[in-house]
């Protein structure tokens, strides 16, 4: 039983320092040698790249339950989508050509998913909600439960557009963890009663519900956008598809 909630280190960051800036940069640190300043500005033609070393920002243990955390990765942490490039398939998809796939529904999906996660883009790891849920031993969820939950609380949400229990957010972890919780403390009929029931005593899950709850997401808000009723992921085309028995070259019809 293992928590999700995961930090990134940076191994590097991307800078791009214009000319300008960095002559003012040179500028500040020089301000009694103004002329030499003055000649080395001039140098300073070309806009340039660089990458400096990313600082520490993971805590020393887990800051939803208190583990030891693990290390993983490395992983390509930037966007990954051309979105301008998305958003035109996307519109190919409606013109007469784009109709003429049978999967153009699925396609749209899709694209959908990968421009509604857009604004999102710059978390490239995922929560597993239901996994979170069955941890904390919480019924999981409707989806517009969980958008309206999170989106009460002003965090931006999204359904992962390759896997339908994954979801990225830019909730941190702790207040991820709170709003199950709270649904747990609102919703659940059983576990209202008892919050703590089938969880470990030693487990990181009891640590977890044992923190006082300071958040009151609304699980039922009225003004929420009616979901899209896109197919996103894949369906099988036809009952009992799959792999077929193998090919036997005519044999077994004699
Ligand atoms: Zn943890």
């Amino acid at each position: 039983m293992t928590c999700e909630t995961h930090y990134l280190q940076k191994l590097g960051i991307h800078m791009e320092t214009s000319s300008k800036e960095q002559a003012n940069a040179y500028k500040k640190r020089d301000k009694k040698h103004s002329q030499k300043s003055e000649e080395a500005i001039k140098k300073i033609e070309v806009p340039t790249d660089k990458i400096v070393c990313g600082r520490n920002e993971v805590p020393s243990r887990c800051g939803t339950c208190n583990s030891q955390l693990m290390i993983g990765g490395p992983i390509w942490h930037d966007k990954i989508h051309n979105i301008d490039f998305v958003k035109q398939i996307h519109d190919k998809c409606e013109t007469d050509v784009g109709k003429k796939f049978g999967t153009v529904d699925r396609i749209k999906g899709v694209l959908g998913g990968i421009i509604d996660e857009d604004e999102l883009s710059h978390k490239p790891l995922s929560f597993d909600l239901s996994q979170i849920c069955s941890n904390l031993k919480v019924i999981n969820p409707t989806s517009r439960e969980i958008i309206s939950g999170f989106t009460s609380l002003n965090y931006k949400l999204a359904q992962t557009y390759y896997d339908p229990t994954l979801w990225k957010t830019d909730a941190p972890p702790e207040a991820i963890y709170d709003i199950i919780k709270a649904y747990k403390k609102q919703l659940c009929e059983k576990e209202k009663t008892d919050f703590f029931l089938n969880i470990h005593k030693e487990s990181p899950m009891m640590t977890i519900l044992q923190k006082p709850l300071e958040i009151e997401p609304d699980f039922n808000m009225e003004k929420l956008e009616q979901n899209k009723k896109l197919r996103k992921y894949f369906v099988a085309p036809e009952a009992n598809w799959g792999p077929k028995a193998r090919a036997t070259g005519g044999k077994d019809k004699k």
